[in-house]
């Protein structure tokens, strides 16, 4: 089996997977219990927050464990700022629904949201960006916070964005500023402080650690109301018994992955090489989707006159998992919103596959996939 669907999901760090036995199977207490037996459950979440602040260079008090990408942005959409301030969203056109279904749902409630374009690759526009901010801060009542959130790296065709501009234009107009850094932590190196970020939201699945454990990087003094009520777990923030193991492979994952980060980047680089020159060789043609400035390894290939959806399980008869769009999406068959907002015609929006490569994958991966496409394409 060939698995180039590392933009969904990765494959657990065998380390990560080692460190977390123990606290499955023997160190099971309880941390907020204060008898000895967890003691050691204590300092193992303490250390893995501190491992976790190192990897993103923020403080270990502005990280807040949650159960993954989803939660982290639903909780800055809906909990930012003072519960008496309304709301003001600012986004991107091609977020994750986890932001765009959170902002639907602000929406409802009375919420205004703007969603900013993007250009043919990906990138939110900064001046359309600024002159939201500008027109929005106009007309800003007292007791109104303007939110922005825009992610890191976009998770269908790879696209980083400009975030630390873009936060520092949010701030000229006195408005927080959230990134889902998704697709990205673990995978290029992220300065919460040189980004100038309010909020970052991350995910452990992405990066080689565990499911349904991620963070949410709160910048000290910044206001976010607590996500659920319950106990005092992260400081009141977000009620429920940590998750020990997961924690800690999370923290075990992102370390090992900030460590091999520029070795494993060559290599991703590499295979997107050996991916193109083979279709090349091979004749088919296509479209590459994203910007030059993308995550290593994500690839967003449009093929006329194909459909996706045939390409994805034509391929995974052969042993090759691959995606339409993003995993979360793929029960819709409708063009994906990120392919429509980038302006991509609907004959080559239909035919696309995103092919993402992960530390596991090969030379001979990437020469399979381009070898698989063409007995697929060359029957039709
Ligand atoms: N944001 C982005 C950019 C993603 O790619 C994903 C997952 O695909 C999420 C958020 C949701 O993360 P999680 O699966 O941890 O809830």
């Amino acid at each position: 089996m060939i698995y180039a669907d590392n933009a969904a999901t990765t494959k657990l760090d065998y380390e990560a997977f080692e460190a977390m036995k123990s606290y499955l199977l023997e160190e099971y207490g309880n941390a907020s219990q204060p008898y000895f037996f967890s003691k050691k459950v204590r300092s193992a979440i303490k250390n893995a927050r501190l491992q976790i602040a190192r990897c993103i260079n923020a403080e270990p008090e502005e990280i807040f464990f949650t159960s993954g990408g989803t939660e982290s942005n639903n909780w800055v959409i809906k909990c930012a700022c003072e519960p008496t301030d309304k709301k003001i969203i600012i986004t991107s056109e091609i977020e994750h629904h986890a932001i765009l279904n959170a902002c639907k749902h602000m929406e409802k409630i009375g919420t205004s949201v703007t969603y900013i374009p993007v250009s043919d690759t990906g990138i939110v526009k900064e001046q359309a960006f600024e002159e939201c901010l500008k027109k929005q801060y106009k007309n800003a009542g007292s007791n109104e916070k303007i939110i922005t959130s825009i992610m890191l790296a976009n998770n269908e065709i790879g696209t980083i964005e400009p975030i630390k501009e873009l936060a520092s234009i949010a701030h000229k107009y006195g408005a927080y500023f959230h990134t889902d850094a998704v697709q990205a932590v673990g995978h290029i190196p992220i300065d919460v402080k040189e980004l100038g970020v309010d909020f970052l939201s991350a995910s452990a699945h992405k990066f080689n650690g565990p499911k349904g454990i991620g963070f949410l990087y709160v910048k000290k003094g910044t206001v976010l109301q607590p996500f659920n009520d319950g106990g005092s777990q992260e400081k009141g923030m977000r009620a429920g018994t940590e998750n020990t193991a997961s924690i800690v492979g999370m923290a075990v994952a992102l370390d090992n992955n900030i460590r091999t980060l520029r070795e494993n980047e060559a290599k991703l680089i590499e295979l997107e090489r050996v991916l193109e020159s083979s279709l090349n060789e091979k004749g088919i043609s296509y479209i590459r989707n994203g910007d030059t400035k993308h995550i290593p390894g994500n690839m967003s290939f449009s093929f006329r006159g194909w459909e996706g959806e045939v390409l994805l399980h034509r391929l995974d008869l052969m042993g090759i998992c691959v995606s339409t769009g993003s995993a979360c999406d793929s029960v819709n068959t409708e063009v994906s919103h990120v392919l429509k907002a980038i302006g991509l015609e609907d004959a080559y929006a239909e035919g696309t596959i995103r092919i993402s490569f992960g530390k596991n994958n090969t030379q001979e991966d990437a020469k399979k996939i381009a070898s698989s496409l063409y007995n697929i394409m060359k029957c039709k």
